[in-house]
């Protein structure tokens, strides 16, 4: 008969996080020390993001797990125009232009070019780089689509996204806490970019990879 599984205490929570943060620390400065072409940023922007997306899933075992609201066409997070760390700007921009048709592009283009009042990359309600959407993107859920839907984006409200250390609030908590780490190395290499637009960072690449 199966045993029933034993509550994993927060400790290990935090450790196991930890060491993923000093494991992506290490990620971060062999490859900010190799950098030599824009292909090597966009690599390593993708390495993090594998990253994440480990620690997601892992967080998900150790953590319990409430059913968050976010689903497929809900899309009012992203009804904003978002900062990001610019190697996330490197990688959205390399990963539309090699999957989105023309005229998506096209749209893309215009979209960047006359401004629009939210994420240029949502389309049909949906992110059109889901696999590559930047680090803080992935923070973003809600156990409530309803307070989403009212405009109630307020990080300290626990019944937006409750406070008891479930695995989405930890994931947030991680991502947050990379973030600061990632620029944190970035000045210690000379590079302080700080966050940007994604919108205006796009925008710049493009403009700057057809010159
Ligand atoms: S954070 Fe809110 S608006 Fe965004 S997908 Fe989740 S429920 Fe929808
Ligand atoms: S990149 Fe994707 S997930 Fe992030 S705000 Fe834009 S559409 Fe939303």
């Amino acid at each position: 008969m199966p045993q029933p599984s034993l509550p994993v205490p927060a400790t290990a929570t935090l450790t196991y996080m930890r060491s993923k943060v000093s494991e992506a620390d290490a990620m971060l400065r062999q490859g900010l020390a190799n950098l030599s072409q824009p292909s090597d940023m966009i690599r390593l922007a993708s390495r993090l993001l594998d990253l994440c997306n480990d620690v997601s899933d892992h967080l998900n075992h150790l953590c319990i797990v409430k059913p968050v609201a976010c689903r497929n066409g809900c899309d009012t997070c992203c009804r904003s125009l978002i900062q990001v760390n610019p190697i996330f700007a490197h990688l959205a921009l390399d990963h539309a232009q090699r999957t989105f048709t023309l005229d998506r592009l096209e749209q893309l283009y215009q979209r960047l070019l006359t401004g629009v009042p939210f994420c240029p990359f949502l389309f049909d309600g949906a992110c059109s780089i889901y696999e590559q959407r930047p680090m803080v993107c992935r923070g973003y859920y809600s156990l409530d689509v309803a307070l989403c839907l009212s405009g109630t984006f307020c990080e300290g409200n626990p019944a937006y996204q409750g406070d008891d250390g479930h695995a989405a609030h930890h994931y947030r908590i991680f991502l947050f806490v990379l973030e600061k780490r990632l620029e944190q190395i970035e000045k210690e290499f000379g590079i302080a970019p700080g966050p940007v637009f994604l919108h205006e960072a796009v925008y710049a690449l493009w403009d700057r990879s057809v010159k």
